[in-house]
């Protein structure tokens, strides 16, 4: 009957609310006991400059490795970091070795004319307003010159926030750094919006790029983001591009960066002599 159906329904929702609870709960004693132990690690992927036609910069990711469970993705652990508050501690960390990584000299040696090192910042960061001075003296302290590092900061981070946004970014670039939208083409900001952000980088979502030589609609997406991009003077980073078709027609439209597994998955800093080896053959075997 009626009554007992409902009772059924309501059982199977309380189930899915403890068990969503108990993956959240698991996650935060996770992450509480990673940062304790140090298993937050950084792993870069390489973007590439399809001009020159090698790695001309890396994006840092952060990973927890777990000694028995393997590695755990951000996808699980940032959205619980940030609903914690523990996402300063874990943005501490991240920056304190993505700032070492920028001086790191085995890098320095891989890259004679200098690289580039994204970093990404979280929306809860942007009500941080002392953050980009604290960043500056980070890479002061190390040496680091700050045009070399850039911060990424998402589409919908940034639109629940603009004005907060706004004052972070002027202050970032004030101070010398590079500010990159992040996953652009997800959120909902219009397009008129971009001329009002002061940015240096748009990176376009792997949303637009994959199935690119199959959907027109989404190359005539990329082109006109591309196009518009141009007459902003922005640099563009496309990123998700898995496969060799994807990248012919990111190429033909004119795509100044890349990023995406074709190229690399992100890797730690010692597989990266390999990964320029294996780029610089991809563009020698196209030509
Ligand atoms: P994101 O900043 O947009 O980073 C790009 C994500 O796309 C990375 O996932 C990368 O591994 C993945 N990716 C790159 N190329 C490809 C491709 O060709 N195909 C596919 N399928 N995926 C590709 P990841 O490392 O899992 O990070 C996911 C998100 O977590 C990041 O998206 C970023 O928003 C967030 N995140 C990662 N590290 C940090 C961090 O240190 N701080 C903060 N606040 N967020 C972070
Ligand atoms: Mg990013
Ligand atoms: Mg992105
Ligand atoms: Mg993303």
């Amino acid at each position: 009957d009626m009554r007992s159906h409902q009772g059924s329904d309501y059982r199977l929702f309380e189930d899915c609310m403890r068990a969503s609870s108990l993956e959240r709960m698991d996650t935060e004693q996770l992450l509480r006991m990673a940062l304790r132990q140090n298993w937050v690690k950084v792993k870069l992927q390489p973007i590439v400059d399809f001009e020159r036609g090698e790695v001309s910069g890396y994006e840092a990711l952060a990973r927890i490795e777990h000694p028995t469970k393997g590695t755990i993705s951000p996808g699980r652990f940032i959205p619980v970091a940030e609903e914690t508050g523990l996402i300063r501690q874990l943005s501490d960390v991240v920056m304190a070795q993505a700032v070492a990584l920028a001086a790191d000299e085995g890098l320095k040696a891989l890259h004679p004319t200098g690289f580039s090192l994204g970093v990404n910042l979280s929306a809860l960061q942007l009500h941080d307003p002392a953050l980009p001075d604290r960043i500056a003296a980070l890479l002061e302290r190390e040496g680091v010159e700050p045009s070399c590092f850039k911060l990424e900061l998402t589409e919908s981070a940034v639109m629940a926030d603009p004005k907060s946004a706004i004052d972070i970014i002027t202050r970032l670039r004030q101070l010398g750094m590079k500010v990159a939208l992040d996953d652009f083409g997800t959120g909902y900001s219009s397009l008129a919006y971009l001329r009002q952000l002061p940015l240096d980088i748009l990176k376009v979502d792997r949303s637009l790029v994959s199935g690119l030589d199959s959907h027109p609609d989404k190359y005539a997406i990329l082109e006109m983001v591309l196009n518009l991009s141009a007459k902003l003077g922005l640099k563009v980073i496309v990123e998700g591009i898995e496969t060799q078709e994807e990248f012919l027609q990111v190429l033909s439209l004119g795509g100044g960066f890349g990023q995406g597994f074709l190229f690399s998955k992100p890797v730690a800093p010692h597989e990266l002599p390999e990964v320029h080896q294996r780029v610089k053959a991809l563009f020698a075997s196209m030509r």
